[in-house]
């Protein structure tokens, strides 16, 4: 199954977000860190407005955070093994949305 990795690309990532609303998405470090590893719904509003008005466009993809996003769990984990050994490889899930196996 493909997984989608948005770096640099808002404009590409939240397309995404539009095409797959029952996906899911990853927030990550643009430099792999294992303790942020968010998982989160496609549908979550935190994901996909700007956190304030006035925050400037860029701010999911293209400054400190990258997102990687599948159309299914089982996908974002396969791809998460190529980043790190954990078992559980989501630091987190999000309590906003509560992304569930199935
Ligand atoms: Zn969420």
């Amino acid at each position: 199954m493909t997984v989608w990795h948005f770096v640099d690309d808002d404009a590409g990532y939240l397309d995404w977000l539009k095409q797959h609303p029952f996906g899911f998405v990853v927030n990550l470090r643009r430099s792999f860190d294992p303790d942020y590893v968010v998982l989160h719904c496609a549908s979550c509003v935190s994901i996909q407005r700007y956190p304030k008005m006035k925050s400037e466009p860029g701010g999911f993809t293209e400054r400190g955070y990258t997102k990687l996003c599948g159309e299914s769990l089982g996908s974002l984990e396969q791809e998460l093994e190529r980043f790190t050994t954990r078992p559980e490889p989501f630091s987190k899930r999000c309590s906003l949305c509560m992304p569930k196996s199935e």
